[in-house]
């Protein structure tokens, strides 16, 4: 299977579906980015940011906003929601008897997470875990490493995931990579995630943002900003 990646502002994303990409993860190795228009908006400021996304092996839309920003380019490709993606190779990864690191989230976090992820997946072999608030990276980096994981999840919020990802993708060459946002919080049941008729029509982030209105700075303006720059772009095009 090869990549089939779409533009969005610059930045190339893979039209894979859902199953197609859970596939391709499993042969490929390197850093994985679940893109949303927060990160496009970080990029076009954080130069370095821009270069980790286009050196990215895989780049998997996640969430409306980047959906809906394909559309109005013409491009239908579905969003895949990160949390499960990242369950779904937990899954995968582990029938095949494949090794797993996860570092992020607090401290109880992955701790509960790692519990329950370990009760909920058959054979499930967690070689390393470490909490995301640590001070020294150089230390985690050389642990993860150390571990020799197959598959690595990073749950530190982004950018940080990924400046982390492409740190140990020079120290792990063989591992795939994937930066997954809040998804230890939901795995470890700390956080709920949003009622399935919100998540189906796409409003997974409104209820977020209710339930934890700090969130609402991050979403306004560079949600309609975003949506507004690729509307312009469809028109010079
Ligand atoms: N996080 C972390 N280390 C940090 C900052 C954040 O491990 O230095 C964790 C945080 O505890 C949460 C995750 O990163 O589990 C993602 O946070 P956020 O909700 O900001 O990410 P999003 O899902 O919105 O990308």
């Amino acid at each position: 299977m090869n990549r089939d990646t779409v533009q969005i502002l610059g930045y190339g994303v893979d039209s894979f579906s859902f199953d197609e990409a859970v596939d391709y993860i499993c042969n490929m190795r390197g850093q994985v980015v679940t893109i949303n228009p927060e990160m496009i908006d970080c990029a076009s400021k954080n130069s370095e940011f821009a270069d980790i996304i286009n050196n990215a092996e895989l780049v998997i839309p996640d969430g409306i906003g980047v959906e809906i920003g394909l559309k109005i380019l013409g491009h239908k490709v579905r969003r895949i929601a990160g949390i499960e993606f990242g369950r779904a190779l937990l899954e995968r990864f582990s029938a095949e008897g494949k090794k797993i690191a996860l570092v992020g989230a607090k401290p109880d976090v992955i701790e509960l997470a790692v519990k329950n992820l370990k009760s909920e997946i058959t054979g499930i072999n967690i070689v390393y875990y470490h909490d995301g608030y640590f001070k020294d990276d150089e230390k985690i980096l050389s642990e993860v490493q150390n571990s020799l994981p197959d598959l690595v999840l990073v749950a530190l919020g982004s950018p940080k995931q990924e400046f982390f990802i492409n740190e140990l993708k020079k120290k792990l060459p063989d591992a795939v990579m994937v930066g997954l946002g809040g998804s230890f919080d939901v795995w470890a049941g700390v956080v709920e995630r949003a009622p399935k008729i919100y998540q189906k029509l796409g409003l997974e982030w409104l209820y977020r943002t209710v339930k934890e209105p700090k969130r609402f700075k991050r979403i306004f303006p560079t949600l309609p900003l975003f949506v507004l720059k690729v509307i312009k772009e469809r028109i010079l095009n």
